[in-house]
């Protein structure tokens, strides 16, 4: 900086130098002396600048009151309108519990997902399967990679071939099947969209074999029993089981694996309950 300024009060002395008369010496001086009127477009830009960001910030804040506004309003709505559903399927059956945590959550035709409960998970991608381009809700893809390393050192091989559906995706599969096999049965069997546990990415569909090569699944085999057995341990249940096909309204399927976290899931195989009868809720 100061060799700046020596450079410039040369370069001025210079050119003062080569100014012969008085008026040009005077303008020279006028033009490179520090202006007062510059002192004062500072101060009244710094004072616009200033209004400015006392205006913006006064309407960012109400925009921010008004959001959450919003947001509250939204979400008294969404809670309303699953209230109002529950009592219109049936006076008897307690109100759906709403304020469990997102993966205690029932997810079925009598309690659909919304999209503002959507926007709670997180989607990653799967690694570590032998099947491409799949998601999965980021917790639920952690205790499945422990569940993995648990199997593994048995040598048994669990693979997922099927995780998070976007509502988009649901509705092709589900349209396919109506396609394909009549109306009826993809009532019976499909998933609409939001009526899907795919569609958190909670759930997943896997194979298990003790051949790696080998990617179906045979579910009367010791691998499968033993994951049976011990998939509560990371939180998971066997969300359509045997036996349950009226109280879920799924036919029997054993290779759907469903997050609930751990205390949950425990409490569900040690009671063999599924999640309609833990709510008390319809499928
Ligand atoms: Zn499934």
């Amino acid at each position: 900086m100061k060799d700046k300024t020596s450079y410039n009060s040369n370069y001025y002395d210079k050119t003062e130098f080569l100014f012969e008369s008085d008026a040009e010496k005077a303008a020279l001086n006028e033009a490179t002396k520090p202006k007062k009127t510059k002192l004062y477009k500072k101060i009244i830009i710094n004072c616009i600048i200033i209004s400015f960001m006392i205006i913006g910030g006064f309407y960012s804040f109400n925009i921010l009151q008004i959001n959450k506004l919003n947001a509250s309003i939204i979400k008294s709505n969404s809670n309303k309108t699953n209230e109002e559903k529950m009592n219109k399927s049936s006076d008897n059956l307690e109100i759906i519990k709403n304020n469990k945590n997102k993966y205690e959550l029932i997810i079925n035709k009598s309690n659909p997902l919304d999209e503002y409960t959507l926007n709670n998970y997180v989607i990653v991608d799967v690694y570590n399967n032998a099947f491409d381009n799949i998601k999965l809700e980021k917790k639920t893809f952690n205790e499945y990679i422990k569940l993995k390393a648990n199997l593994l050192e048995r040598g048994y091989f669990i693979n997922i071939k099927s995780g998070y559906r976007t509502f988009d995706e649901s509705n092709e599969i589900y349209n396919y099947y109506k396609e394909k096999n009549g109306l009826d049965y993809a009532e019976k069997y499909v998933a609409k969209p939001g009526i899907s546990e795919h569609n958190a990415g909670i759930a997943f569909d896997f194979t298990i074999s003790d051949n790696k090569s080998i990617l179906t699944t045979d579910y009367k085999s010791d691998e499968y029993l033993y994951l049976e057995k011990i998939a509560y341990l990371y939180g998971f249940i066997i969300r359509y089981p045997k036996g349950k096909e009226n109280i879920t309204g799924y036919q029997y399927e054993p290779w759907h694996l469903r997050y609930v976290g751990k205390d949950l899931a425990k409490y569900l195989t040690k009671n063999n309950l599924t999640l309609e009868e833990y709510y008390k809720t319809k499928e």
